[in-house]
């Protein structure tokens, strides 16, 4: 390892990898340092091999934080379609898959290469399968790592390790841990954009639809999204579901609208009139795949025939069908979600530099810190603009 440095960088992932760049072409002597075999595993594996990279609609309003504030200036001074000319420019085919989402045509391992490509070109060193030790604050403001292969020395510090989702691909609380070192707060950890498990009673009357999706309006306290749901052997998953679940704390109901389409009532009394005879298993398959009707007239207790649908009967399918209350009792945890909520306390750290108030050049990027997007290419998208935004001053 290079032992003096300007800067060094901590974490070969989305945002560390930006950083390096950005602060390469400023002529800075940048060391990237990662414990795993490879860099941009994460990006390796996103967006089904695919790399969702970014989405055409990225805005503030597409994050969590516990400051909905402190993601707005680096997304607006290195936006999506700031990453979309450095796709670009390296010739990367790409396209919109649905709700602004953009992928590559081939594999996510174009954007590795396009990065890797940017930091050799900025005389970037990446190392990688180097073990991190202690971190020391210098009298001279400089810091001193200690690794496993001998200790390297740094005017600024890069935390970009990311969350803890995806143990299997390295995920570590090390960003948490120099955080405290500095006296940083952390906002209390858990997983997001992950796959819910029910109830056994549930699981029960859910046992034939495992793999059967429907698009649904999913909500939880106070956010809604239009997207499929997903019936898996362990619980609900699916974007619509994913989504939600960002928003979701233990002991929190989420409700499903399973029939986005149409006004349930309407239809219900509609149907009664036109197709009398017809069971209302018989009328939803019209909406919702066969084992889903069947599952749902159960569920509801209504064998008869529409003509003979009483009062209480109707107001129980429009609220099961429209407004269903689902309590999980819990998630697929870290090692199913994607991303992880809370994190670095953006309260000390500057929106403008993604830097420390609290320790000179020390920064935190990425994952790391408190701020969460939603599904759909968002999370890279703060990877590379807080990414960016450092590079341009440690
Ligand atoms: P990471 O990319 O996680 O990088 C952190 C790096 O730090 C890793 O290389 C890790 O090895 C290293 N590290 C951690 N601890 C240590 C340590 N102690 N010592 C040394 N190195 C360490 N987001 C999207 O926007 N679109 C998608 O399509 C998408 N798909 C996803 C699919 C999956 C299966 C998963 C798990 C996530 C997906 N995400 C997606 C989320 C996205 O991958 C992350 O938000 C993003 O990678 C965060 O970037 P980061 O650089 O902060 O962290």
């Amino acid at each position: 390892l290079p032992p003096q440095s300007d800067v060094v960088i901590i974490g070969a992932g989305a945002a560390g990898l930006m950083c390096a760049l950005t602060a390469g072409q400023r002529g800075r002597r940048v060391l990237v340092l990662d414990h795993g075999k490879r860099p941009g595993r994460k990006i390796l594996l996103s967006g089904g091999g695919r790399c969702n990279y970014t989405n055409m609609y990225a805005e503030p309003a597409n994050y969590l934080s516990s400051n909905k504030h402190y993601c707005k200036s680096a997304l607006s001074r290195f936006t999506q379609w700031d990453f979309q000319a450095m796709v670009d420019k390296h010739g990367i085919a790409w396209h919109e898959k649905t709700l602004g989402q953009l992928f590559c045509d081939n594999t996510a391992k174009d954007i590795v290469d396009m990065l890797l490509a940017e930091c050799d070109q900025a005389g970037v060193t990446i190392c990688n399968r180097v073990e991190i030790g202690e971190i020391e604050a210098l009298e001279s403001g400089s810091y001193q790592i200690q690794t496993s292969e001998g200790a390297v020395t740094a005017e600024s510090l890069v935390v970009a390790t990311g969350g803890l989702s995806f143990p299997t691909m390295g995920s570590t609380d090390f960003g948490y841990r120099v955080a405290k070192q500095f006296g940083h707060n952390i906002v209390p950890s858990r997983p997001a954009l992950v796959p819910f498990t029910l109830p056994q009673e549930l699981m029960k009357r859910f046992a034939d639809l495992p793999g059967i999706s429907t698009e649904v309006i999913a909500s939880c306290n106070n956010a809604s999204f239009r997207e499929a749901l997903l019936f898996t052997h362990k619980g609900l998953s699916g974007p619509a579901i994913l989504q939600v679940s960002s928003y979701w704390q233990k002991g929190n109901e989420i409700t499903i609208n399973w029939l986005p389409d149409i006004d349930v009532e309407e239809w219900l009394k509609s149907q009664r009139d036109a197709r009398p005879k017809a069971s209302l298993a018989t009328l939803l398959t019209e909406h919702l795949p066969k084992r889903l009707a069947t599952v749902f007239a159960e569920w509801i207790g209504e064998k008869g025939e529409a003509c003979q649908w009483r009062r209480e009967s109707m107001d129980k399918m429009i609220s099961m069908l429209s407004d269903c209350r689902i309590t999980p009792n819990g998630t697929e945890g870290y090692k199913k979600a994607e991303v992880t909520m809370g994190g670095v306390n953006t309260d000390q750290l500057s929106s403008k530099t993604m830097g420390s108030r609290l320790q000179d050049n020390l920064y935190f990027i990425g994952e790391v810190v408190d701020v969460t997007g939603h599904l759909g290419g968002f999370n890279f998208q703060w990877a590379w603009a807080s990414g960016h935004c450092a590079g341009l001053f440690v």
